[in-house]
């Protein structure tokens, strides 16, 4: 039985796979302030064509240019892993397959779409990327592939993760990147959080709403985004489609693939390779992990809303919590965005895509017993996907069903030890976003036509 199943580098996938081309329905459009669909000139504020382009498009399979494929050689192909060991510990007829995305130089999947979005910055004559950040997985990938492609990188990070994650901000300054604790002062949407807040924690909308106002005021200045739009899911497909290959070298199908869901692109790459075949009719489910602290696609609305909390993006149609929702600070483990990706929350609107939430603890526990089994130690987001897993698993176990279970390792846990260190000392809880709150947030959605 194979441990890790390799490709060759040769075997990089040559195009992204753009789910679009087989969904049953048309995407639904973004709309601007007035209503109307959004036009690519709107959105030419702050992105680059050819990322409009993509984000708009319904061509199956796009080119990846050779030099985004040069940079994506510096880790890529990842490797699929056989989970034998945690197999044996859950006693399961179950085979569990992983691809590893931790294998990065940031340590997670975000890179494959940061190298690529940089890419077509600098083609277009951008000097200089805004973005924001949460626990600094993003603002590391984006502050690499700057520094892969010669661009300046500003990143806006959560104020409460720039405090308990320093090593995360060295990282980004160590590959030549500026972090600034948002909410900060150098922007319009970051004095007014200051005014009505003063000792605001930040959040990720909070963020967003500086990064895209600083890139829409400056002519060489974009902002590149790192989950929930297209062109981020189709940057990620690469994942999914590695994977198809790899099962393929030992003649395996997956019948269920789970990913750890916040924005949804890490779940929509490995995922939506193998929607192309269920599209066709084949039986496989694919399942989207969340946490019951930030329950979207299982608790919440699916809306017209904003992406970021000020009401400055587009309104995109998603599953939502509002966009003023708030996410417990007892929660640990990451996935806190209060939306989705419009393709995700489509395909899981027409039951095409599931959604499960899983209680935190349950995910360290999960996590802790991958990482002695398997030996890595896993990203809080991960574990929610490895829970999932083992869910199925176990319920093989009970039915003796030889399921083939596939999940996204969608980054390690290196810097995120002090959230185990918080699961070590009992100070985690499990905690269920109460109706009443969500309720509370939901009644400030945006009114659509
Ligand atoms: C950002 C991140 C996620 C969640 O983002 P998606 O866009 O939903 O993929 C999951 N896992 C890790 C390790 C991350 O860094």
């Amino acid at each position: 039985m194979k441990t890790k199943i390799l490709l060759k580098e040769a075997e990089m996938p040559t195009h992204w796979y753009n789910v679009v081309a087989d969904m049953p329905n048309p995407p639904t459009p973004p709309l601007g302030p007035d209503g109307q669909p959004v036009g690519p000139d709107a959105l030419a504020a702050i992105f680059p064509n050819a990322i409009i382009e993509q984000e708009m498009s319904a061509e199956r399979w796009i080119p990846i240019p050779e030099e985004v494929r040069e940079a994506l050689r510096l880790w890529r192909p990842s490797p699929l892993y056989r989970a034998n060991r945690l197999e044996q510990a859950l006693g399961t007829p179950a085979k569990i397959y992983f691809k590893n995305e931790a294998v990065s130089p940031a340590g997670s999947h975000k890179p494959n779409t940061a190298v690529a979005q940089a890419y077509y910055n600098k083609m277009e004559g951008i000097k200089r990327l805004t973005t924001e950040t949460g626990a600094g997985q993003w603002g590391c990938s984006l502050a690499l592939a700057g520094q892969l492609f010669d661009l300046e990188v500003e990143v806006y990070m959560v104020k409460v993760s720039y405090g308990q994650k320093p090593y995360r901000r060295s990282m980004m300054q160590t590959w030549g990147a500026k972090v600034f604790a948002s909410p900060t002062d150098r922007t319009n949407a970051g004095r007014q959080i200051l005014t009505a807040h003063p000792d605001s924690d930040g959040s990720l909308g909070i963020a967003i709403s500086e990064a895209v106002e600083l890139a829409a005021g400056r002519d060489d200045t974009n902002y590149a985004l790192g989950s929930v739009l297209n062109h981020v899911l189709l940057h990620q497909t690469i994942i999914g489609e590695e994977a198809k290959k790899q099962l393929e070298l030992v003649g395996d199908y997956p019948d269920m693939i789970f990913a750890p869901c916040g924005g949804g692109s890490n779940f929509g790459g490995i995922a939506f390779p193998f929607f192309a075949d269920k599209a066709a009719g084949k039986a496989v489910q694919l399942v989207a992990v969340e946490p019951t602290s930030c329950p979207t696609l299982t608790k919440g609305v699916y809306a017209y809303d904003f992406g970021d909390a000020i009401g400055l993006t587009p309104l995109l149609k998603m599953y939502t919590l509002g966009h003023d929702f708030m996410p417990p600070g007892i929660h640990a483990g990451g996935l806190r965005y209060h939306g989705d990706s419009a393709l995700v929350s489509q395909l899981h609107n027409e039951g095409l895509v599931d959604a499960w939430a899983v209680p935190q603890l349950e995910t360290f526990e999960a996590g802790v017993l991958f990482a002695k089994t398997q030996g890595i130690v896993p990203a809080p987001e991960s574990c929610h996907a490895i829970a999932a897993v083992i869910r199925e698993a176990k319920r093989c176990t009970e039915s003796g069903e030889t399921k083939t279970l596939l999940f996204n390792l969608s980054g390690h846990g290196h810097f995120d030890m002090s959230s185990y260190d918080r699961y070590f000392a009992g100070e985690l809880e499990d905690f269920d976003y109460p109706e009443a709150a969500i309720k509370e947030s939901l009644a400030h959605l945006p009114k659509v036509g």
